[in-house]
């Protein structure tokens, strides 16, 4: 990959003053500080993003990242735990596909719990106290009205989370560099990339704790992507509609969930809906921000009636690679992630230019 020269040409530019300014005069953000104001879009056309959006992206184009995160596993002692340089190799590659597609790519730090032994480290020792998450967003869309659409860049220390949760990175990645930093949207879409999923979703809580009130509001709904490219995945919504009311989301989940599921409908497969289980929308279900969850089973085996509606092999788990070395890019099944990743493009769309407001 062009990595490392997409981000020397990065700091290149904002080495120059004179390129930058050229860059600010023609509207181009210029590099690092200060937020840009929300510049003018073309007009907002009811149902064209989605119809342009769901008809660019595709599993080709994700693939091409899961196999570059398979390579950042394979160089970094087969895995991208957080704490971990494989970690901080995700970090630089999501940031820098991001970059070369045209978006200003933010690195806030979260704070790593010290709480946690883990595999027999002596406590409080070696290791970093911070990690970064990775945040982008657009430059239109009105930033008091934010959708948020998250993936976990972490995997467990067993293996490279290709699917668990490399799917749901390269599901963002994809639609991100195929929606651009500019799109013609009414609402700001940003993108989060969290550390720590594996150990208590740190790095979203840090991200939503560490907001402003004024920040969190701002914040209309938020969907989550975590494992949607398993050898024998179902196709489930979270949040809304399931069936334990603790778990059912804030208000508004349920129309989140509602627009995924249509969405998913649409391409051809019978969703499910069931709760949360606790990954990273937790920290923004506890803020009160309505949120759905896109996810397509794990260690559980598929029923024949699930079998039925989505396919795939009855009694069989859904993933039988969940958090093990062979989470790898052989374990990626691309039918299921296309359906999703053309789900999630629809939905983000829908929601990034609805005039509707969620509770
Ligand atoms: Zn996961």
């Amino acid at each position: 990959m062009s990595l490392a020269r997409s981000r020397t040409r990065m700091r290149l530019r904002c080495a120059f003053p004179a390129v930058a300014l050229v860059a600010a005069l023609v509207g181009l953000t210029a590099c690092g500080s200060g937020s840009p104001a929300p510049r003018p879009t073309a007009p907002v056309v009811d149902g064209q993003l989605a119809q342009q959006l769901k008809g660019a992206v595709g599993d080709a184009g994700a693939l091409v990242h899961l196999q570059e995160l398979q390579k950042i596993a394979d160089r970094n002692g087969g895995n991208r735990a957080s704490p971990s340089p494989g970690y901080l190799a995700s970090a630089d590659y999501v940031s820098g596909v991001l970059r070369a597609a045209g978006f200003d790519v933010a690195t806030p730090d979260y704070t790593l719990s010290r709480r946690r032994g883990g595999s027999g480290g002596s406590e409080g020792g070696e290791g970093p106290t911070t990690l970064p998450n990775v945040v982008t967003q657009t430059r239109t869309g009105d930033p008091a009205h934010v959708v948020v659409i998250g993936a976990h860049l972490d995997s467990v220390k067993q293996g490279p989370g290709i699917v668990d949760d490399g799917s749901g990175v390269a599901t963002l990645l994809e639609i991100a560099t195929r929606l651009g930093a500019s799109p013609a949207v009414r609402n700001m879409v940003r993108f989060g990339f969290w550390g720590s999923e594996e150990s208590g979703a740190q790095g979203s809580t840090g991200y939503v704790t560490g907001l402003s009130d004024a920040d969190r509001d701002a914040i209309m709904l938020y969907l989550n992507v975590d494992m949607v490219g398993s050898p024998n995945g179902g196709y489930f919504v979270q949040g809304g509609t399931g069936d334990d009311t603790s778990a059912a989301g804030p208000p508004g989940s349920g129309t989140v969930g509602d627009v995924l599921a249509d969405q998913l409908g649409s391409t051809g497969v019978t969703p499910q809906r069931i709760t949360f289980v606790g990954d990273d929308e937790t920290p923004f279900v506890a803020a009160n921000i309505p949120s759905a969850g896109a996810e397509n089973g794990d260690r559980k085996k598929k029923t024949a009636e699930q079998a039925q509606t989505a396919g795939g092999q009855a009694g069989e788990v859904f993933d039988p690679c969940y958090h093990q070395a062979c989470d790898t890019i052989q374990n990626v099944n691309p039918v299921v992630l296309d359906h999703y990743l053309h789900a999630l493009a629809g939905t983000l769309a829908h929601f990034a230019t609805t005039t509707d407001t969620l509770p």
